[in-house]
């Protein structure tokens, strides 16, 4: 019988919907509510304001990925003409869409924030090929958005909203404690600097570790280390 309670409260909401006129139905397409600002949606490949692509082609993302989706093969910057700030570059980047599950991993592990989502989740594809996703797709363009390709449906609000940030990370920039819930979000190109989450303010310096402390927290923990192996 309990199964009549349920028909009850959906017969309850539909009086009050009549009696109110509230409609819960979304017309989707042409109706899209606002996305969650957490929402875990397609990957771009971030540059710096000077147009310097952020990834580094370290393969910690790939490592990382528990669908092992992503493909990335490292090269040297060519001297002349850089790719990237660091000794090496993503020369190539791949990102298979059947297999992700949009865990964000990658994002947690890369150490100069270059891969992030952006709010977009509405792609498809009619062939495994046009899945995979590479450097052609992924890096942001000249303005520093994500490249809106014709097979995306990128509405008005992710435009608006485009990226994500860094800010999906649930660890600290460079995996130190130290930064933990610091607003501490690199700039980027057409976006800048991400506004603080509730609770961070923008003007709460961020704690730099004397180098005092520096010393003494190794020793510590050389001294713990010692203390533990014997
Ligand atoms: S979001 Fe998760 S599954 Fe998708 S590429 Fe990143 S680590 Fe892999
Ligand atoms: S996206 Fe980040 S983690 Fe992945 S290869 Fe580039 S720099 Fe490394």
């Amino acid at each position: 019988m309990g199964y009549l309670n349920g028909f009850a409260v959906t017969l309850k909401k539909l009086l009050h919907n009549t009696a109110t006129g509230e409609v819960v139905t979304t017309q989707y397409p042409e109706e899209k509510r606002p996305k969650p600002d957490r929402l875990h949606g397609r990957h771009v490949l971030n540059r710096y304001e000077d147009g310097m692509e952020k990834c580094i082609g370290c393969e910690l993302c790939a490592g990382v990925c528990p669908a092992r989706c992503i493909y990335v093969r490292g090269a040297d910057n060519p001297i002349d003409e850089p790719v990237s700030p660091g000794e090496r570059y993503g020369y190539v980047y791949e990102i298979n869409y059947l297999r992700c599950i949009h865990c964000d991993l990658c994002i947690e592990a890369c150490p100069t924030e270059a891969i992030t989502e952006s709010k977009l989740f509405e792609f498809s594809f009619t062939n495994r090929q046009d899945a995979i996703y590479t450097k052609a797709e992924l890096v942001v363009d000249d303005e520093g958005n994500p490249k809106h390709l014709p097979w995306e449906d990128w509405s008005d609000a992710e435009t608006a909203h485009p990226r994500t940030s860094a800010w999906v990370r649930a660890t600290a920039p460079s995996g130190s404690a130290a930064y933990e819930n610091r607003v501490a979000w690199s700039g980027e190109l057409g976006w800048g600097v991400r506004a603080p989450e509730p609770g961070q303010t923008a003007e709460d310096p961020m704690p730099v570790p004397a180098a005092d402390d520096h010393d003494d927290h190794d020793h510590d923990h050389h001294d713990n280390d010692h203390g533990g192996g014997h």
